[in-house]
């Protein structure tokens, strides 16, 4: 027994001594080090954050992977830090064919600021590519983007989570047939007894794509990613044009007002039943459904499914 306790206390002593094989098996694949990854060039930055494309190579061979990393600007470093991690943990549980796929984090050195590492989809965000590819995009083309936003919509709210920040330039173009929503910085989760979350912090808010609840009581319900979206589909349709964007047709229907006015007259747009108007070359039937994205009451509003329905039937 003597001997069994020894041997017991030797393997106390030598244990951390032994370590275990070097391989594939303890090598967690959603690590990245941060001496392997080469910035190659920026793809793009928003409110907080910047994207850059890098390359992934820890056998230094020149056969590494590409991928996006997302991290945040450096003014923004201490107040939104939690923000980003949350955002990462929101993309780490979603699985959709139309969202983008998560791969892994890195670490600074010190620990404290963490990068976001996601698929690279080489032609960037439909605002990038719709002006530039409009000849070979039809409405047919633009209509199937719009199904599978919806799709990832939909299921993005059976998970229970509320987008808050859906636009062409959060949604990333995989091929001419493949769109993804990016971008889940401003991502809430809802709790089932209230159906809607609340913004604690209104300084980011994309005014021109929200809907009046989220205006006028910071409320946002599944309904309000609806509105976004018919904002959204509205832009696609136009391509993506600048001149014709969301923020130049509202400025054009409140007239020259500015900083806080401009919410009060946007909100007075709204509640006046005005309405973004039907792009040009756009039928009246793929206009009637983006209006019915924009019902002044939540509840009145069509659904994720039954944009999926109508759109597919208008497509053909
Ligand atoms: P922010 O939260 O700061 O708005 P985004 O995630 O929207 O950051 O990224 C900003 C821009 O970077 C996008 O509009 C897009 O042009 C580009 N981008 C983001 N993610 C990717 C990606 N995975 N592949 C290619 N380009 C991307
Ligand atoms: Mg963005």
């Amino acid at each position: 027994r003597a001997i069994v306790r020894d041997l017991d206390k030797i393997k106390q002593y030598i244990g951390p001594f032994i370590k275990p094989p070097v391989g594939p098996i303890d090598v967690d694949p959603t690590v990245f080090e941060k001496r392997f990854l080469r910035k190659i060039r920026e793809l793009g930055e928003g409110h907080f954050g910047k994207v850059e494309l890098c390359i992934y190579d820890p056998r230094g061979d020149r056969t590494g992977e590409t991928v996006a990393v997302k991290s945040l600007k450096p003014e923004n470093r201490e107040e939104q830090s939690n923000n980003l991690s949350r955002e990462i943990d929101i993309l780490k549980a979603l699985y959709h064919k139309n969202i983008v796929k998560y791969k892994g984090i890195c670490q600074e050195e010190g620990g404290q600021a963490i990068k976001l590492i996601m698929e690279y989809l080489p032609q960037g965000s439909l605002k990038e590519y719709l002006p530039r590819n409009k000849r070979s995009t039809d409405l047919s083309v633009l209509l199937s983007y719009c199904v599978q936003i919806c799709e990832g919509m939909d299921y993005l709210g059976s998970c229970k989570f509320i987008h808050r920040d859906l636009a062409a330039r959060n949604v990333l173009v995989e091929n001419e047939t493949t769109v993804k929503i990016g971008d889940f910085g401003l991502t809430k989760s809802i709790k089932d007894n209230e159906g809607y979350y609340t913004v604690k912090d209104e300084n980011e808010s994309p005014v021109f794509w929200y809907a009046p609840e989220c205006l006028t009581s910071c409320k946002f319900y599944l309904a309000s990613d609806v509105w976004s979206f018919g904002v959204t589909m509205y832009e696609i349709i136009t391509y993506c044009d600048s001149t014709k964007s969301p923020m130049t047709r509202f400025m054009e229907m409140m007239g020259k007002t500015q900083g806080q006015m401009t919410l009060i007259h946007l909100v007075r747009v709204l509640q006046d039943g005005r309405r973004l108007p039907c792009p040009d070359d756009c039928p009246e039937d793929v206009y009637e459904l983006m209006k019915k994205c924009w019902e002044h009451t939540p509840e009145k509003r069509i659904t994720f499914k039954r944009l999926i329905e109508e759109l597919s039937v208008l497509q053909k």
